[in-house]
């Protein structure tokens, strides 16, 4: 389960596994609002509580320390827990934004994998994703892996599930990669139980053939996904891609957020 606080005042939400980070970016969030209120930069501040218009003043400057102890009073109240199908659900398109520390969305990943019955990884790094499946107490039944990197595949036959490694050629094109993911994700698809999908290539298929056709290939992955009910997520480095290049991809997905250091936060913020 994942402690997850949404912020009413916009769209901001954070997922945890331990309260406590998202307790802190609760608190730095709401103060975030709070701060612009501000009259002129010197004390006293006034706070006011969002939840329950509890109002205070602080007459040294701080750092909004007295808002944010009054907010943990609220902490039981505005916290729902939820299940790792709250970010990645049946029919669902992420984008998981990671190398911000990214403790959180590699706990992120084995829920995905722990939840699954049928497990795609379409990966460069196949010993990598393997690696965390063989931590997986209990593996999917089964799990595919396409893959351009050769073999030997370090983990595979350390994940306790079954696993078909199958190896795609250096230089395929995109219609090829279409036709070995869709009979994969058709496959899976028709056997039932929860199917989730990785697909960690896509900032490589933006560099290899750019912007309009990686958007093509994406809306036609999304199309089968929602087809088989899987549940599908996109990690991209936004070290490694720029801005305005994820931007136009931004419709392809339902929703994006950002892996920090323990904690996932919508990505905006
Ligand atoms: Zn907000
Ligand atoms: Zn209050």
């Amino acid at each position: 389960m994942w402690y997850r606080w949404t912020c009413g005042g916009c769209d901001h939400a954070v997922w945890s596994r331990n309260l406590s980070p998202g307790v802190t970016e609760m608190q730095s969030h709401l103060w975030m609002h709070h701060r612009r209120k501000r009259s002129d930069g010197t004390p006293p501040y006034r706070w006011e509580c969002p939840y329950c218009g509890a109002t205070g003043v602080e007459y040294v400057q701080t750092d909004g320390n007295a808002l944010k102890n009054h907010l943990t009073e609220h902490v039981p109240s505005v916290f729902d827990t939820v299940s790792t199908s709250d970010l990645v659900h049946p029919g669902g398109r992420l984008l998981l934004y990671t190398g911000g520390g990214g403790t959180a969305a590699t706990v992120m990943r084995k829920h995905v994998f722990f939840d699954a019955d049928s497990l795609l990884l379409v990966t460069a790094t196949p010993d990598k994703q393997l690696e965390l499946l063989s931590e997986i107490p209990f593996p999917p039944v089964r799990t595919a892996v396409l893959t351009t990197a050769s073999p030997p595949y370090e983990y595979a036959d350390a994940t306790g599930g079954q696993v078909d490694v199958i190896q795609l050629e250096g230089g395929i094109g995109l219609t090829e990669l279409a036709r070995e993911s869709s009979d994969v994700i058709e496959d899976y698809g028709d056997r039932g139980g929860t199917f989730h999908i990785e697909f960690d290539i896509a900032g490589a298929i933006i560099e290899r053939f750019g912007l309009e056709s990686a958007f093509k290939f994406i809306s036609a992955l999304n199309a089968w996904i929602h087809r088989a009910e899987a549940g599908i997520y996109y990690p991209v480095s936004s070290s490694k891609q720029p801005k305005s290049v994820l931007n136009a991809l931004d419709g392809l997905f339902d929703r994006s957020i950002r892996a920090r250091e323990k904690r996932l936060v919508s990505s905006f913020n």
